[in-house]
């Protein structure tokens, strides 16, 4: 058996969960505190999120699909109306314009920076647009001023995808304290997780109470309120609400996710560093340097794979490193391109020529703040590799 000259790891996850010991304590003193579902810890979680944001109220929910769906309600969208986003995101963000009758009008993506580019989304606007839904792609910040500007001349709302992007800050401020409504994902392979949940943040206390109402069954009073305070509390249903709420079991994952935020940012810019000098002389395309005086949330290291340049396409990039223990995945098949929205909006391949160009290349690479440095080394050998392999 030949000798390792160095023991590389044989299998990179996509992106591993980092629970720490802290997580696990706080879930066994939930399921010993006898309240599982909404209650203290949500509370104690949605607190310490609206201080880490900076923002007036922070409503926890059990996905960030419930956030937009809510989010596009409280903003007053409905059927008829117009709803301008990207083509370039994850279904959720168009699906939930979607639920509440609306018309999803995508606008073509900037291609350095793949976020909504605000000149093709003012170009998209008409008397029927209601608002405008930017996604902040991989997590780097879109540009929030001119998307403000934009909504505040033609009178409409902002709400921002921020699945991506917890830590992200653009020109000084952070996401989630300029657009009307903000929404947060803590599905299992985001920055922060809850295995699955949702943030909402808005500066609104008229929005965030009917936002909390239609969470929970639009029901006027939440079952802590109900059942803590000791004797019987009636309720009222003012609306037909949702089942959106957050669980305790969750927040105990939440509060310490939250805490280890900035710690987890700095290992992912770490490995985000060694991706961007190790790839620096390969024929992938890399992220964009980050615009001045923002912050990138770092969850996505991105690279689009062009067949001509590479000698090979994103599929078979993909297989080589599967075949070499890499785990890649792909970040967004653009969401015109999905036979729902072209069935039922007629749109065609060829209208965002941009959005399609990275939904045809792009590959994301590992990236998760339990990562090694020598996992990160790792995958630039494997890539580089696989590019040799194929003649490049
Ligand atoms: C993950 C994701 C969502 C959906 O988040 P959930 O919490 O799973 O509902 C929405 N938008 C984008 C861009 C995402 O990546």
């Amino acid at each position: 058996m030949p000798a390792l000259t160095h023991p590389a790891p044989v299998h990179v996850a996509f992106s591993r969960p980092s629970i720490g010991e802290a997580e696990m304590r706080e879930v066994r003193a939930t399921l010993e505190s006898g309240w599982l579902t909404t209650g203290p810890r949500v509370k104690q979680f949605e607190q310490q999120f609206a201080a880490f944001v900076g923002v007036p109220h922070a409503i926890a929910l059990n996905s960030c699909t419930a956030a937009l769906h809510l989010s596009l309600l409280a903003a007053g969208v409905g059927p008829g109306d117009e709803v301008v986003t990207t083509p370039l995101t994850f279904c959720a963000s168009a699906n939930a314009i979607v639920h509440v009758g609306a018309t999803p009008v995508f606008a073509d993506i900037d291609p350095v920076t793949m976020n909504l580019d605000p000149a093709a989304a003012a170009a998209a606007l008409t008397p029927k647009t209601r608002a405008l839904l930017p996604v902040h792609f991989a997590g780097r910040p879109v540009d929030v001023r001119a998307f403000r500007e934009m909504a505040d001349q033609s009178g409409l709302a902002l709400i921002e995808d921020a699945a991506h992007c917890v830590e992200g800050i653009a020109r000084g401020k952070r996401i989630g304290t300029t657009a009307d409504y903000t929404c947060f994902s803590f599905y299992a392979t985001k920055n922060v997780t809850t295995g699955e949940g949702g943030m909402l943040t808005t500066a609104s206390s008229d929005a965030a109470d009917r936002i909390r109402v239609a969470s929970l069954h639009g029901m006027s009073r939440d079952a802590w309120a109900r059942y803590s305070g000791g004797g019987v509390v009636d309720y009222d249903v003012v609306m037909p609400g949702f089942k959106y709420n957050m669980m305790d079991l969750q927040a105990a994952l939440g509060i310490h996710q939250l805490a280890r935020v900035e710690e987890n940012l700095k290992r992912r810019e770490a490995i985000w560093d060694i991706y961007d000098e190790g790839l620096a002389d390969l024929a992938v395309e890399r992220p964009a340097p980050i615009e001045f005086g923002s912050r990138h949330a770092r969850h996505l290291y991105t690279i689009l794979v062009d067949r001509d340049r590479c000698g090979l396409d994103r599929a078979a990039l993909s297989s080589a490193l599967a075949a070499r223990g890499v785990a890649t995945s792909l970040h967004f098949r653009a969401i015109h391109l999905h036979s729902f929205y072209a069935d039922r909006f007629g749109f065609k391949r060829g209208q965002f020529p941009q959005a399609e160009r990275v939904s045809d290349q792009t590959l994301s690479l590992p990236l998760s703040p339990a990562m090694t440095a020598d996992e990160a080394h790792f995958v630039v050998e494997q890539v580089r590799g696989a590019l040799a392999k194929a003649g490049r």
